[in-house]
C-alpha cells in the first residue's frame, strides 16, 4: 500500500516483476491520484471520487470546491476481510488544508457505496472549516454521507449503545479531539446528534449549513463553546437541554415506514447473526408488526457523574489531522464517563 512513496523507477521494476494481479494501477483525474489493483477499478474510483466531491459539497456547501491545489492521492485497496478508510489533512497554520491524502479498503461494491463518499465528505468540512473540525461532527457528518443501510445501522447501533450505558454524555463529546477507547460510540452518536440537529434547523441544505454554522460557534474558544452554540442556533438552554431532547427524540420508534424501510430492515437483520437471533425474540413480542423492529427505543437515559474525566489534553499537532479509524484512533484515549440506561422499567 505504500508503492506510490516509491521512486517511479523502482516502481516500474516491482510492476514488471509481481504478477499483474498485485500491480498498483494508477488514474489521475482533476483532484484525485488513484491507485488500485488495476487500470478499470482506479479508472472507476477516480470517476466516483469526482463525483461524490461535486455532490457532497453542493449537499452541504450548496456550492462545488474549487479545484485544489494538488490532487489528492487515493489509495483503493480491494480487501473483503476488513473494511474502512483514513484521510489525512495537513492545515496551514493560517487556516486552510494544505495537503490531503486519503486511503480506502474493503470490498469494491462498499466502498463505491459508502466508504468513499464518507471519506469525500471529511474532505468537504476540511475544505469549509480549513482546520479540524470536532470529532463527533466529522465522523458523525461524514456517516450522514454513506448509504441507506449505514445509516441505519448507526441509528440502531446508537439506541443499542445508549441502553447498553456505553453513550458518551454530550457535554464530553462535543470538546473531544482524540478519538475516544470506545470509537464505534463517537460515530453512532455523532451519526445521531448531527442527523438531530440538521433535521431539526430544515433538514437537506437549509439544516445541514445551520449545522455548520452552529459547529463554528460550538469551535470558538479552543472548541469549548458548545453551551453559546446550541443556545444562539437551536434555542436550547445549554448542552444538557440538548442531550434531554435528543435521547427524548429517540424513544420513540423509528420514523421510516414503507416496503423500503421494512427492506432494509430485514436486510440489516440479516447481514448480522447476533442481531437476527435477538430479533427472532423480537419479532415474537412485536408480532403484530411482521417485520423485526432494529430501532429500539431508548429508554431511561441519563448522564452519569463525572468523577476522574480528564478534557483529552493530548491534542493532536496542529497542523496534522487525521480521520478514520483504526489508524486514526488514538491508543491513549482518556476513559469518558457514560450515559447510563439503567434497567428498562416493566409496562
Ligand atoms: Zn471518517
Amino acid at each position: 500500500m505504500t508503492l506510490r512513496r516509491i521512486a517511479p523507477a523502482a516502481l516500474l521494476a516491482v510492476v514488471l516483476i509481481v504478477p499483474a494481479t498485485f500491480a498498483d494501477d494508477r488514474h489521475e483525474t482533476e483532484n484525485f491520484i488513484v491507485s488500485a489493483p488495476n487500470k478499470q477499478l482506479a479508472r472507476q474510483f477516480g470517476e466516483y471520487a469526482e463525483r461524490y466531491r461535486i455532490e457532497k459539497a453542493r449537499e452541504w456547501l450548496g456550492e462545488e470546491m474549487p479545484r485544489w491545489s494538488k490532487p489528492c492521492p487515493l489509495v483503493v485497496e480491494i480487501n473483503p476481510r476488513r473494511t474502512g478508510g483514513a484521510t489525512t489533512f495537513t492545515f496551514s497554520p493560517r487556516g486552510g488544508v494544505q495537503s490531503q491524502d486519503m486511503k480506502i479498503f474493503g470490498e469494491a461494491r462498499q466502498l463505491l457505496d459508502s466508504v468513499l463518499p464518507h471519506e469525500i465528505t471529511h474532505t468537504v468540512l476540511a475544505h469549509h472549516f480549513g482546520t479540524p473540525v470536532p470529532r463527533w461532527a466529522d465522523e458523525g457528518g461524514s456517516v450522514l454521507s454513506e448509504n441507506d443501510k449505514e445509516r441505519l445501522e448507526h441509528d440502531i447501533k446508537c439506541r443499542e449503545f445508549l441502553n447498553a450505558s456505553r453513550g458518551i454524555p454530550l457535554r464530553h463529546l462535543f470538546p473531544m479531539k482524540n478519538y475516544p477507547s470506545d470509537t464505534i460510540v463517537l460515530y453512532a452518536q455523532g451519526f445521531s446528534v448531527s442527523n438531530y440537529l440538521i433535521d431539526l434547523g430544515g433538514a437537506g441544505l437549509k439544516g445541514r449549513r445551520k449545522f455548520l454554522e452552529f459547529l463554528e460557534t460550538g469551535m470558538a474558544r479552543d472548541g469549548r463553546n458548545w453551551d453559546a452554540a446550541v443556545a444562539k442556533h437551536y434555542s436550547f438552554a445549554n448542552v444538557d437541554d440538548l442531550q434531554e431532547k435528543w435521547i427524548e427524540s429517540l424513544r420513540t420508534p423509528p420514523v421510516a415506514r414503507g416496503k423500503a424501510a421494512d427492506d432494509l430492515r430485514k436486510a440489516v437483520a440479516t447481514s448480522d447473526p447476533g442481531r437476527r437471533a435477538a430479533t427472532i425474540a423480537d419479532v415474537r413480542s412485536t408480532a403484530s408488526l411482521g417485520i423485526p423492529q432494529l430501532e429500539q427505543p431508548v429508554v431511561n437515559a441519563i448522564r452519569a457523574a463525572a468523577p476522574s474525566y480528564e478534557a483529552d489534553k493530548q491534542s493532536p499537532r496542529a497542523s496534522e489531522w487525521k480521520s478514520g479509524t483504526p489508524a486514526g484512533r488514538d491508543p491513549a484515549a482518556t476513559a469518558v464517563p457514560r450515559l447510563l440506561a439503567p434497567e428498562i422499567p416493566s409496562k
